[in-house]
């Protein structure tokens, strides 16, 4: 290429942002073992702006260059170590250059590079799937040049250059062809890259799914064609898995894949995955959407943010539709009808395809969910147009669970006696936990099963289901929840019960004991062996929620109207009626009411001033420890 300047040719050097120079610093020291990605990455990079030439090229009239065939060239010599990457895409003005290749635009990028600098797991070769792809080229070059011109007639062409050390060059040239050469002065340890078989075996590896010919010193490397338009026995395993890793810009295996046809009620070809893992877990924020919008093999937008409601972010891959306007913008398809349409078909076809698959394999439909099952909740919670079919979804552990498996409703409802009318829940740290604290001492006495969720938002996503199948959800810690069947008699029983007289007069002190503390104190039907439990009368403020708001301010938060449960056959409250009958205002008696109600909370997961606790705990344990030596 001739790059002649031009007199008034506007030059510059600039530095670059923050957070590049930062990333930059890490990948150009990196003894990263899988360099091999940057190929990818520009590659990457390339089929992008082509997409975008060849969608520009249907609707705008005026493009620099309209016959040039879109393609990606790769010239590489080993001789002088030098590798050239050169697509006719749509190119980078002078400005856009200066803003691309040395700013940020991607929202989580910023968390990422704050992970890699930590030096923490974080892999390098997610690079792509952060916005941040181009900047892995430093790995492998001492230098790189980019030669580029936009497809809009009046722009001239730049060159932009850096060395990766905090700041690049940028300068107007005259005689360059439409789109970016990227231009690559390998490092004396990267110069394998200049091998020409090395780029082919990494091209078939990584981007044989790119929709252009991929062309290495003249020979054409990959096949081209849309893999969504093939009929399935055409494609292998093998295929599926390299285009999965293509389009999601994956590294994984994808758990789930979907290749659907439809012609009514809209023309729809999709091969859609789930990946293998959910990144989200990483801590980095949301995942952005992973599904291209194509109308007859033209890409229409990328990652397309209204194809797919917000909780089936994790699927990746591509959906082409003869329906779609080709010209349709970006704004007109928030609000487009068929763009809405096409959401619906999409999603109800989803949905229907992972309850088969659970059907079919229950276990990897556990591991799946292990995964994801986070985003079918926050479906529930949130979309109230497929609320009720992902509830078909939701997985539990449940009293009658084992190991690792998981109950779905269905599941639940079938196991459910006849006279059952409800499905319980509660709410715990763990399994152990709860078996351990009083909430399910009643459902075990009747042998009915409780489903265990271990996390707050789980409480918001049973509030906002609210009812599966015609049958209510109804927290464990319900006050008077009425339980079907007979509880079965308790092998050891107590040595002395309080008469029915005794236990109401002694509820009624300790409440008097406990003041404002709690609004109510009952005798409790549902108890067998823990002295005391705490049941809520609110069925809007669960208790789920009071822990989440204490969570988030222990101080401001009152405390909804809560009632204390006592056991007349547990020896505590035995024994806390002689004391009360012996003298009603001994203060000893009314500090192990606190404490009861201290433990009581602890039990149902909710906040306690430590300090008092901790205070009335010793008390009670010198009094105690007294006793004994005076006993002896
Ligand atoms: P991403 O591609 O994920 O946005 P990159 O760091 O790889 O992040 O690239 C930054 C930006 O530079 C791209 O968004 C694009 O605007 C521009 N760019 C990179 N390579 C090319 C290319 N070959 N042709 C045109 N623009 C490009």
């Amino acid at each position: 290429m001739d790059n002649q300047e031009t007199p008034k040719a506007k030059k510059k050097t600039l530095k670059f942002k923050a957070e590049v120079a930062q990333l930059l610093d890490i990948v150009v020291n990196s003894l990263y073992t899988d360099r091999e990605i940057f190929i990818r990455e520009l590659i990457s990079n390339a089929s992008d702006a082509l997409e975008k030439m060849r969608h520009l090229s249907l609707t705008k009239s005026e493009i620099t260059g309209s016959d040039i065939p879109l393609e990606i060239r790769i010239e590489s010599d080993e001789d002088s170590g030098t590798f050239a990457i050169t697509d006719t895409g749509i190119g980078m003005t002078f400005d856009e250059a200066g803003t691309n290749l040395g700013t940020i635009a991607h929202s989580g990028s910023k968390e990422f590079i704050k992970k890699l600098s930590e030096g923490g797991e974080m892999d390098m070769s997610l690079i792509g799937q952060f916005g941040v792809g181009f900047y892995s080229a430093f790995m492998v070059s001492e230098r790189v040049t980019v030669q580029t011109r936009s497809w809009e007639p009046a722009a001239t062409g730049a060159i932009w250059s850096s060395e990766g050390k905090g700041s690049f060059n940028l300068r107007e040239a005259e005689g360059i062809t439409r789109g970016a050469r990227i231009l690559l002065t390998l490092k004396e340890d990267a110069k394998e890259f200049a091998n020409a078989d090395r780029i082919k075996d990494i091209i078939h590896k990584y981007s044989n799914f790119v929709p252009f010919p991929i062309f290495v010193n003249d020979d054409q490397v990959n096949t081209v064609g849309a893999l969504w338009t093939k009929s399935k026995n055409e494609i292998s395993d093998e295929d599926y898995k390299g285009f999965y890793q293509f389009v999601g810009n994956a590294h994984d295996d994808p758990t789930y894949r979907l290749h659907f046809a439809a012609d009514a009620p809209l023309s729809i070809r999709a091969v859609l995955f789930v990946p293998g893992s959910n990144i989200e877990k990483m801590g980095l924020g949301k995942m952005d959407p992973g599904v291209h919008l194509y109308c007859r093999k033209v890409l229409i937008q990328s990652q397309a943010p209204d194809l797919l409601p917000e909780f089936f972010r994790f699927f990746r891959g591509v959906v082409d539709s003869e329906d779609i306007p080709l010209n349709i913008s970006r704004e007109t398809m928030q609000d487009s009808a068929l763009i809405a349409k096409l959401r619906r078909v999409i999603t109800k076809r989803l949905i229907k395809f992972l309850e088969s698959e659970a059907k079919d394999d229950a276990e990897k439909f556990n591991k799946f969910f292990a995964e994801f099952g986070i985003m079918i909740k926050e479906g529930v919670w949130s979309d109230m147009e497929y609320r009720a079919d992902l509830a078909k979804l939701l997985r539990f552990t449940s009293s009658k669970t084992e190991g690792d498996g998981l109950t779905s409703l269905d599941e639940y409802i079938e196991r459910m006696p006849e006279d059952q009318k409800d499905i319980y829940y509660v709410l715990g740290g763990n399994r152990a936990t709860i078996e351990a604290g009083p909430y399910l001492e009643a459902f075990r006495a009747r042998d009915i099963e409780v489903l265990y969720l271990f996390d707050n938002a789980d409480d918001f996503v049973m509030t906002s289901l609210r009812e599966y199948e015609g049958k209510k959800l109804v927290p464990a810690d319900q006050a008077d929840i009425e339980l079907p069947g007979e509880a079965k008699e308790e092998e050891d029983q107590p040595e002395e019960k309080l008469e029915e007289k005794d236990a109401g007069d002694l509820a009624r002190w300790v409440k008097e004991a406990l003041g404002e503390a709690i609004e109510e104190v009952r005798v409790s039907k549902r108890l067998v062996k823990s002295p005391a439990v705490l049941v809520n009368p609110d069925t809007m403020f669960t208790t789920g929620m009071q822990r989440v708001m204490q969570a988030v301010s222990k101080d401001s938060i009152p405390m909804s109207k809560m009632i204390l449960e006592i056991n007349p056959s547990h020896p505590i409250l035995v024994h806390l009626n002689s004391l009360r009958l012996a003298n009603p205002n001994d203060d000893f008696a009314k500090e192990a009411s606190r404490l009861l109600l201290d433990n009581a909370r602890i039990s149902a997961g909710l906040a306690v001033d430590p300090r008092d606790m901790v205070e009335r705990g010793n008390a009670i344990l010198e009094h105690a420890l007294k006793g004994m030596v005076d006993s002896k």
